[in-house]
């Protein structure tokens, strides 16, 4: 579906298994920001997102940081991508470049083909020192301590360098360790309010998770998972997305 389902916004699920109707396109760009490869149809959202998105980019623009790429939302309808993204089924969910350059206004055209440097080293032990700077530590902070905002995730190599700069901090909690995300982080709002379908992830264990949890992302099991034999088909989407899917 290239459009979305008509509708007040509805978010059914949760981020990985879930639909919405009645999303909104975030506009291509605005004051402190760019979306990113919108030929693949993905800058859709909650209006919360939107609005989140908007005072986002505000927000670092008022702490002197550059303008934003904004990557993925949700497809119109929302529901499972073709490839990539387990979540960002439910339009709370929005892909945010850790990209500290200059950037001026590019056509959408030459948005198509961003790329971004990673921040991580090689073996993912810590952050590259030629490419992270205290504003990306700014703009994950920033994120965190965003009211709407459910958790943050990051490679675990870039949770490790801000646990070894601000360990104890409370909205380092938000803050998720994962693979990837070496060069965006990825923005998860907590369900809107009215939102009865909306079901939130489980929330992040207490404390900083500054501690043996992210080591873990260092040891073997984690660094080669084990091949699994066949993998389980995916659970079945909630009833009510059948008719927001493939609804007119
Ligand atoms: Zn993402």
């Amino acid at each position: 579906m290239s459009g979305p389902a008509p509708g007040p916004a509805r978010v059914v699920g949760s981020p990985a298994l879930g639909c919405l109707a009645g999303a909104q396109p975030l506009p291509a760009d605005g004051p402190g920001w760019q979306a990113v490869r919108l030929s693949r149809n993905r800058n859709w959202g909650h209006p919360a997102l939107l609005a989140f998105v908007q005072d986002f980019a505000g927000a670092a623009r008022a702490r002197g940081l550059p303008e934003l790429w904004i990557g993925d939302m949700a497809q119109p309808r929302g529901g499972p991508m073709p490839y990539g993204h387990a979540s960002h089924q439910t339009g709370l969910d929005v892909d945010i470049w850790l990209d500290l350059s200059p950037k001026g206004r590019t056509p959408a055209a030459a948005r198509e083909d961003v790329r971004v440097a990673s921040l991580v080293l090689p073996d993912e032990t810590g952050v590259s020192r030629a490419q992270w700077r205290p504003g990306h530590a700014t703009l994950i902070r920033l994120a965190a301590e965003s009211p709407a905002v459910d958790r943050v995730l990051v490679n675990h190599a870039i949770k490790r360098e801000l646990c070894r700069a601000e360990a104890g901090a409370p909205w380092l909690r938000r803050v998720r360790p994962w693979r990837g995300h070496d060069s965006h982080m990825h923005v998860r709002l907590r369900c809107p309010a009215g939102q009865t379908e909306c079901r939130d992830a489980p929330p992040p264990p207490p404390a900083d998770g500054c501690d043996a949890s992210l080591d873990w992302w260092l040891t073997p099991e984690a660094r080669q998972p084990p091949p699994r034999p066949s993998a389980p088909p995916p659970p079945p989407l909630p009833a009510a997305c059948a008719a927001i899917l493939n609804g007119g």
